[in-house]
């Protein structure tokens, strides 16, 4: 058996958690679930976000399958998905989009992965008050070499696993020229230890329009932490919306597995959240630990449902309930 921990979340988590976790059971996969607390939900036991023991848990287990937490806006708690990823050192963030068929979307042929570097950028937590009334407030931006390096490094080393032709840097390097610079300049760096994948740049503001008017033109994206949360929800409206985009947080010991989206408190508790993308990102997962059949045939299930379109969620035009599509997929496997 492998052992997951199971991080089972807040809002419309522990009901995308358990549509999730029939369906990935219903492959035969070998896992035991190592379930433990994080969020809203574990403050009132544990008094914090992030307890001891989920931490502990996801270093000896080294995979884990997380639903979304919720982060306060504004004072309170630091964001426990940023201290997850600083704290675990879960540097590459890696956000598939692939068109599903059968779906009304404005795109056809969408098939790309945005690599997102996760724990620097503007989102390294290091922002304060600069006056004592509180009136004017600073957030810095700290981009290394080193982690560009890793974060870049990663990206053609995903393509090259998975036969991708391209890889686009996106920058802000006319503007934030040293930070973003940095980061350009590593690209090409490394990029020259991979002639067989073609290297381009793009500034992030003419990325964003030219992921719109053409996005089946790009393959692999690598950007900084910011651009890279930003672009990947919008990749995720090219494909259909953030009900359908799985993603994993990769160190180099430990890999979180997670949807891309919140905890979506406006439709939380009714029973109606799409678990379409946390269950790919559990894809995702069994192709790591070694099942990759068993990926592709609960893809390919999650893919057949949608297309049949018969018992698909409210975000996708139907009227099922979670429950009811995690059993049209598990009846189709
Ligand atoms: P959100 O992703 O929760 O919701 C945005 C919109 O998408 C909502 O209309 C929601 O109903 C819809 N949506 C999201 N997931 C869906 C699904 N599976 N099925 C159907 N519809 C879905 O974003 P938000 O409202 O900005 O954030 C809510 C909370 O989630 C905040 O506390 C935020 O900090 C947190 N959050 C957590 C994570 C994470 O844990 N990784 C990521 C993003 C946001």
């Amino acid at each position: 058996m492998i052992r997951v921990t199971l991080i089972r979340g807040d809002g419309i988590g522990p009901e995308i958690t358990d549509a999730a976790v029939a369906m990935v059971e219903a492959t035969g996969a070998p896992i035991e679930w190592d379930e433990q607390p994080a969020g809203a939900s574990a403050i009132a036991v544990h008094s914090t976000p992030f307890p001891k023991v989920t931490l502990d848990s996801i270093r000896q287990t080294r995979v884990a399958l997380k639903a979304p937490l919720t982060t306060p806006v504004g004072g309170g708690y630091r964001s426990v998905n940023v201290g997850m990823r600083q704290e675990l050192d879960l540097y590459a963030n890696i956000r598939p989009v692939r068109t599903f068929d059968g779906l009304p979307n404005r795109y056809q042929g969408v098939d790309l992965v945005v690599v997102r570097e996760n724990t620097q950028g503007l989102y390294s937590g290091i922002e304060h008050f600069i006056d004592p009334k509180k009136d004017a407030a600073q957030a810095i931006s700290f981009i290394s070499r080193f982690a560009s390096e890793r974060v870049i490094r990663y990206a053609f080393e995903y393509a090259k696993r998975n036969h991708r032709k391209k890889v686009t840097l996106v920058h802000k390097a006319n503007i934030l020229k040293l930070t973003t610079g940095l980061f350009l300049e590593v690209g090409r760096e490394v990029a020259k230890q991979y002639p067989e994948i073609t290297f381009e740049d793009r500034i992030v503001d003419a990325m964003a329009m030219n992921l719109v008017i053409r996005p089946e033109t790009f393959d692999v994206l690598v950007t900084t932490n910011l651009f890279g949360d930003i672009l990947s929800d919008l990749t995720a409206g090219l494909i259909g919306g953030l009900g359908l985009a799985p993603g994993a947080n990769h160190g180099d010991d430990v890999t979180v597995y997670e949807a891309i989206h919140g905890t979506a408190p406006d439709i939380a508790g009714r029973g109606v959240a799409n678990p379409t993308a946390l269950t790919l990102s559990a894809c995702m997962m069994l192709r790591d630990i070694g099942h990759p059949d068993k990926a592709d045939r609960l893809e390919d299930a999650v893919r057949a449902v949608i297309q049949a379109r018969e018992t698909v969620t409210p975000d996708l035009g139907g009227s099922a309930s979670t429950h009811d599509f995690a059993q049209a997929v598990i009846a189709r496997l």
